[in-house]
């Protein structure tokens, strides 16, 4: 079963290889394992250090980005319309959904959405997890929310046509959202606090709340998210139960944050890089296709939760 992952950070990878003379890093480094796990989609977000990346590095991330792009021509399809949305589930390919994982960079000069939705970015979050000119994340102060730079933000990402993602925001910024927020929105890569107890998780009110707004919650891999110790994909499926009974299954989908290519310094690998067993990479992905159809989901139900809740969400945000 073809599926839409709801975020990966493929291309910060794009932008590293690429500054360092590397061309095709998709194609290399990044295609053979989305194929094989049937991925032919995602929000490909671009995340920059917040405490120290300037705006000059956005516009270059994202001139790498298109020089990528354009050599992957025929395999990437750029989604800008909503007639884009599903090139890669219908043909050949992936559907490429540009994205922006925070806006620090940004500062509080808002006008520059216009450029990065020039550039073809259709989703994005205000902050990672640093508190910022718009907004503030789970490392911030948690009586701290929006700033009105950030509800400026927000209107003018929905005026735009860029879908608005919740997640790292902490609490107070999330309650904020909800006051300010006219259109759905999405939590791309969280899960559900209630079982796994991780200030990166969303509690049952959040969870709701994003439902109310016709919004969707992408269930996340990340091994920190899923379980303290001992994470595997079976906390992964309990996660998509758990969400599906509360949510119902309009609202759910797949953010996996697959971060097994990040490490770059071969030189120097992480002593210990905490996994989630049996899902640390897109190759993976149909594991939990087959769980699930195991457990008795119908495969109408599995449509939605792997792609067209995401379809639903564009169709209604872009133009
Ligand atoms: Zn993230």
């Amino acid at each position: 079963m073809k599926v839409f992952d709801g975020h990966t950070d493929i291309m910060a990878d794009v932008v590293t290889r690429r500054k360092m003379g590397e061309e095709n890093v998709i194609k290399t480094h990044h295609l053979h394992k989305l194929k094989s796990g049937g991925v032919t989609g995602a929000n490909f977000v671009l995340w920059l250090d917040p405490e120290t990346s300037v705006w000059e590095e956005v516009e270059m991330g994202m001139k790498l980005i298109h020089d990528e792009l354009t050599a992957a021509s025929g395999i990437c399809h750029l989604v800008k319309d909503k007639e884009d949305f599903g090139f890669g589930i219908n043909k050949e390919g992936i559907d490429v959904v540009l994205g922006m994982e925070g806006l620090a960079a940004m500062g509080s000069n808002i006008e520059r959405l216009e450029w990065l939705y020039g550039q073809g970015v259709r989703c994005a979050s205000l902050t990672w997890n640093e508190a910022n000119s718009l907004a503030t994340g789970i490392s911030g102060d948690e009586t701290r929310g929006f700033t009105s730079e950030g509800i400026q933000a927000v209107k003018m990402m929905e005026n735009l046509g860029i879908l608005l993602d919740v997640s790292h925001l902490n609490e107070t910024s999330f309650w904020d959202v909800t006051q300010t927020a006219t259109k759905p929105f999405m939590a791309s890569h969280s899960n559900a606090y209630a079982l796994c107890e991780h200030p990166r998780n969303l509690k049952d009110e959040q969870l709701k709340a994003i439902k109310e707004t016709g919004g969707l919650v992408g269930v996340n891999a990340v091994a920190a998210f899923l379980h303290p110790s001992k994470p595997d994909i079976h906390h992964y499926i309990q996660q998509i139960d758990y969400m599906v009974e509360l949510l119902g299954i309009d609202h759910v989908a797949l953010g996996f944050d697959f971060c097994d290519f990040l490490h770059l310094d071969e030189q120097n690998p992480p002593e210990e890089v905490h996994v989630t067993t049996s899902l640390e990479t897109s190759v993976h992905v149909q594991n939990v296709i087959e769980m699930l159809d195991r457990k008795g989901y119908r495969h109408e139900d599995l449509v939605k939760l792997t792609k067209d809740n995401f379809k639903r969400l564009y169709d209604h945000l872009l133009k």
